[in-house]
């Protein structure tokens, strides 16, 4: 198997990154001078590889800020344009921390 020895992969440096604190998608590109996209195709492929750790990637779900409408039982990993209840623009972004499950 080819691995890179010397640096972390982006998988990993996310995984780091969410387990000191919650990121949204976009500051993680942000810190990893990547796409907001890119973050987001890697992020399925985290959830599933913590699940295997006794670790999980944690959702904080996305709220309306103007009627407070929660994104919860949608599991998305990227912002809703309008929220379907107010039609309102002001959504704040869906954040992630990677926990261990013992933790809970
Ligand atoms: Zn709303």
């Amino acid at each position: 198997m080819m691995l890179a020895k010397t640096k972390q992969t982006r998988r990993q440096q996310i995984i780091t990154l969410l387990s000191q604190g919650t990121y949204s998608s976009r500051e993680l590109s942000q810190e990893l001078g990547i796409s907001e996209k890119e973050v987001c195709t890697h992020l399925p492929h985290i959830a599933r590889s913590l699940g295997a750790q006794e670790k999980e990637l944690v959702l904080i779900p996305c709220q309306c800020l103007e009627c407070e409408y929660l994104f919860g039982s949608r599991k998305r990993f990227t912002k809703p344009s309008r929220c379907p209840r107010c039609r309102g623009e002001r959504i704040q972004e869906p954040r992630f921390i990677v926990k261990s499950r013992s933790e809970k």
